[in-house]
């Protein structure tokens, strides 16, 4: 029997124990500690912004890219229906209205000759969010948010190192997010990251983060924040991350290429296109998705891949399809045909920053056998 293969595991084997045990030994543990300002001025100069704000995790860093913003009831905002719940949420909760598009079939990104389209006079942002490996078209859309007045928000959580016509990801719009998750390209365990070149919005980020205290009359509150400072601990894990991102990001393109090497032959899967004009995939995730020939769908391929011993996970299940939403009233008779069949018929596999090329070749194995 051979052992199970998680979807992720990271790689903590840096400096990682080292800066920790600075974080103890001076005691510096809180918010105030001296890792959090070198690991935001470090990612900000990695990503070419002018400020970097750290923040607990990648959800709450777009809520507050949406406060920042003043987006709320009455303000539309065009995303994916393809993404994270976190994206809509964000929106949802400001009291403002999400307006989706559907996914680019062969890139998976948000399909940006569908945005004009969904321009009202109460459009307020477009929030871009680069999915799974390749980044999203930004020219074209930086370009519509200028003629029509929109924000740009970048959510940039899967693609740290990633770059687009060569400039970094999260690099682009009003505001970048990042998150920090074990199974992002750089871990702090959680945490998230707010980026952006406006003095202006760097502040607003920076006290949304800390309950909107005053400077002059701390506990009097003409707003209302959160509490989403993070630690120095996490700070100092993020630090000896971010200084192996380059090698990080190459461990990343080369476990890519050895699937698809391994798996172009194989009938029955779509791969992920491995670039564009603009970009060579990262591969945050490995993506399959299950031809029609298939007569079963990815929920059937995930179970009888777990009984080969691999870990899983399915792709995003389209904001438009939502329970929760749907109970709101949001998005009634609405159909995103692309997002609908990756949703379906599409999964990841292991594909985390600590795995092996044998381990690739045993999942392939796997693969190859439940598809035959
Ligand atoms: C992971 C992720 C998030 C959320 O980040 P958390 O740190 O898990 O809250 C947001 N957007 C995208 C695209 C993600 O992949």
């Amino acid at each position: 029997m051979t052992d199970f293969i998680p979807v992720n595991q990271p790689l903590l084997d840096g400096k990682e124990k080292q800066y920790l045990n600075e974080c103890i030994d001076t005691g510096w543990i809180s918010s105030e500690g001296p890792f959090i300002q070198k690991f935001e001025s470090e990612f900000a100069a990695r990503v070419n912004r002018k400020h970097s704000i750290a923040v607990t995790n990648g959800s709450a860093a777009l809520d507050a890219a949406i406060a920042a913003l003043k987006i709320g009831p009455g303000d539309e905002v065009i995303l994916p229906t393809f993404t994270i719940i976190s994206c809509a949420a964000a929106i949802v909760r400001a009291g403002a209205t999400p307006v989706l598009v559907d996914s680019d079939p062969l890139t998976w990104n948000m399909d940006v000759s569908a945005i004009a389209d969904k321009i009202t006079p109460k459009s307020k942002a477009i929030m871009v969010v680069h999915i799974y490996g390749l980044p999203v078209d930004v020219d074209p859309i930086l370009k519509l948010a200028h003629q029509h007045g929109l924000w740009v928000i970048e959510d940039a959580a899967e693609m740290h190192g990633q770059t687009y016509k060569g400039e970094p990801c999260g690099s682009f719009g009003d505001i970048s997010t990042f998150s920090f998750y074990p199974n992002k390209h750089i871990t702090t365990g959680e945490g998230g990251m707010l980026a952006t070149n406006s003095d202006d919005l760097a502040a607003r980020c920076r006290s949304l983060r800390n309950l909107c205290f005053q400077p002059q009359k701390r506990f009097v509150h003409e707003e209302l924040g959160w509490n989403l400072r993070m630690t120095n601990l996490q700070a100092a894990v993020g630090l000896a991350q971010l200084e192996r991102l380059d090698e990080f990001a190459a461990r990343k393109r080369r476990m890519g290429q050895h699937y698809t090497q391994l798996l172009l032959e194989v009938p029955g899967v779509d791969l992920p296109l491995t670039s564009t004009l603009y970009a060579d995939s990262i591969y945050w995730v490995y993506g399959l998705v299950l031809k029609e020939e298939v007569p079963f769908d990815a929920t059937e391929a995930m179970k009888r891949l777990g009984q080969h011993q691999i870990g899983t996970r399915p792709f995003f299940w389209g904001m438009h399809e939502q329970p929760v939403f749907k109970k709101m009233g949001l998005f009634q008779g609405e159909t995103y045909p692309v997002a609908e069949r990756l949703a379906r018929r599409g999964f990841y596999v292991p594909s985390g920053m600590a795995i092996t090329l044998s381990q690739i070749e045993q999942v392939v194995t796997a693969i190859k056998d439940i598809l035959k």
